[in-house]
């Protein structure tokens, strides 16, 4: 198969008191996300599509919940760790389509900043990734942020285009060492993924 497409799907609550992070970006906010993590609504829905591009289970497979470890982090772990994955299946990206709902911020004048900030987390052009934005009309959810993603894949057939993929992966290095550990530990159990029930639903990615 020579290409794959994914979804990801996030949402997260307005909770005061903490920053606003979406698409890798702080954003000037009164209230940021609610999350075990750093709540990044986005980066959480990217993660999610790429790893089900390549059927690896969803971002709780590789975080469980309630990991003291991922208390506050920097979501970029998580799409680092489904890019090393995707790589490991031998696909590279071709676009990436999202869409984000919420109130607020307004996002359409910071898209294109977010735009880049994604495509330079994914490695790719900035052309290669959208962001939409739309006010949660008519649902009464004004104190939500929710996520869309879809990405589609193609497989990589030249080894080095991998090679540079992974090449960029081990330049984030505040990343690595926090990748190669979970990559050992997802890796190194046997082929059975641990899912976390769809019944332990406190979402704290
Ligand atoms: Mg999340």
């Amino acid at each position: 198969m020579d290409s794959r497409i994914g979804f990801g799907w996030d949402s997260h609550a307005f909770k005061p008191g903490v920053p606003l992070r979406i698409g890798g970006m702080t954003l000037e906010h009164t209230e940021g996300l609610a999350g075990h993590s750093d709540g990044d609504v986005l980066l959480h829905a990217i993660t999610d599509a790429l790893l089900g591009a390549v059927a690896a289970g969803d971002i709780g497979s590789f975080f469980p919940p309630g990991d003291p470890r991922w208390k506050d982090a920097d979501s970029a772990i998580f799409l680092n760790l489904a890019l090393e994955e995707i790589q490991h299946a031998g696909f590279g990206i071709v676009n990436v389509d999202t869409t984000l709902v919420l109130a607020a911020p307004k996002i359409s004048p910071i898209a294109g900043e977010m735009r880049a900030r994604v495509a330079e987390l994914l490695n790719v052009e900035m052309d290669q990734v959208s962001i939409k934005a739309k006010t949660p009309e008519g649902l009464g959810l004004d104190h939500v942020a929710q996520a869309h993603a879809v990405v589609l894949l193609e497989r990589v057939r030249d080894p080095e285009d991998l090679k540079s993929m992974s090449a960029v992966i081990q330049s984030q290095r505040e990343l690595e060492d926090v990748v190669e550990d979970l990559l050992t530990q997802v890796h190194g159990v046997p082929k059975r993924r641990e899912i976390v029930p769809a019944f332990d639903i406190e979402d704290i990615t």
